[in-house]
């Protein structure tokens, strides 16, 4: 099933057409990989599917419905959710408040707070992470917290969980948690959204792959149909080939 559908995508900058005419179709149960070198205009794809950024022409579905998104909130109600490398969350406050933002449990005398933290703790156990939520989400280092922002995203039951370069200040086991995490997301039916420099993690963990270049889509294919070495030779492009080299 598709969840989200952008068609013709384009965003101009002054003196640069950042995305010309770009599709990305994002299906439920699937990691859909994207890349492109730098300047390719993922960041833009991104921030055109998550309401950063305006778009200038094309077209935006979510859930089969046409969106027009005036800002992030606007998409994050639409069901779409984003973990960047700089995690946004809230730094002061604890793990559960953080999970559980404006989902709070209410009981007869306002927010019930036991309540909260148990739920929070479900949704975090439910991706396997064992996490104390009383405790201060900033005594967990940077891979802890993208974890906890993704148990956000379950809270929120997002349709959509784009992840942009989440693993560029982890380490190997850290990545390897990251990765389990996000293959419970697409085991529960969520589409992912995946920007990553590194073919590794493509091939390890990524069902499709959309490849940008100058703004275009160069092309869109399952990963399992597509061998690494002709993907490095037909699409990437000289700087990721050089990397694989
Ligand atoms: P990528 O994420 O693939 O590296 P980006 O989407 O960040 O690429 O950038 C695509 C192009 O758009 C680049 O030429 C970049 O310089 C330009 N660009 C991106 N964001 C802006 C912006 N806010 N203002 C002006 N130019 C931008
Ligand atoms: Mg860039
Ligand atoms: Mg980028």
């Amino acid at each position: 099933t598709v969840v989200a559908e952008l068609r013709d995508i384009t965003i101009a900058f002054p003196g640069v057409k950042a995305l010309d005419g770009v599709d990305l179709v994002l299906r439920a149960g699937e990691i859909h990989a994207l890349m492109g070198e730098n300047g390719a205009g993922k960041s833009t794809l991104i921030k055109a599917l998550t309401g950063v950024y305006a778009i200038d022409s094309g077209t935006v579905e979510v859930g089969g419905r046409p969106r027009r998104f005036s800002g992030t909130a606007d998409a994050q109600a639409a069901g779409i959710a984003t973990v960047y490398q700089e995690v946004n969350l809230c730094t002061n406050l604890s793990v559960g408040e953080n999970v559980m933002l404006g989902r709070e449990v209410r009981g007869r005398l306002g927010i019930d707070w036991s309540a909260t933290h148990r739920a929070a703790r479900t949704a975090l156990e439910l991706l396997g992470l064992q996490i104390d939520t009383r405790t201060s989400l900033s005594s967990h280092s940077i891979a802890v917290q993208q974890l906890i922002a993704i148990a956000r995203a379950t809270v929120l039951e997002s349709a959509v969980l784009v992840l942009d370069e989440p693993t560029s200040s982890l380490d190997r086991s850290e990545v390897e948690q990251l990765f389990a995490v996000v293959r419970r997301m697409r085991d529960t039916g969520v589409a992912v959204l995946f920007v990553t420099h590194f073919l590794d993690q493509v091939y390890e963990l990524c069902d499709r792959i959309t490849v940008l270049r100058n703004g275009r889509r160069v092309g869109e294919f399952p990963t399992a149909e597509l061998p690494r070495r002709e993907l490095v030779s037909t699409m990437l492009g000289r700087e990721l080939a050089r990397l694989e080299a």
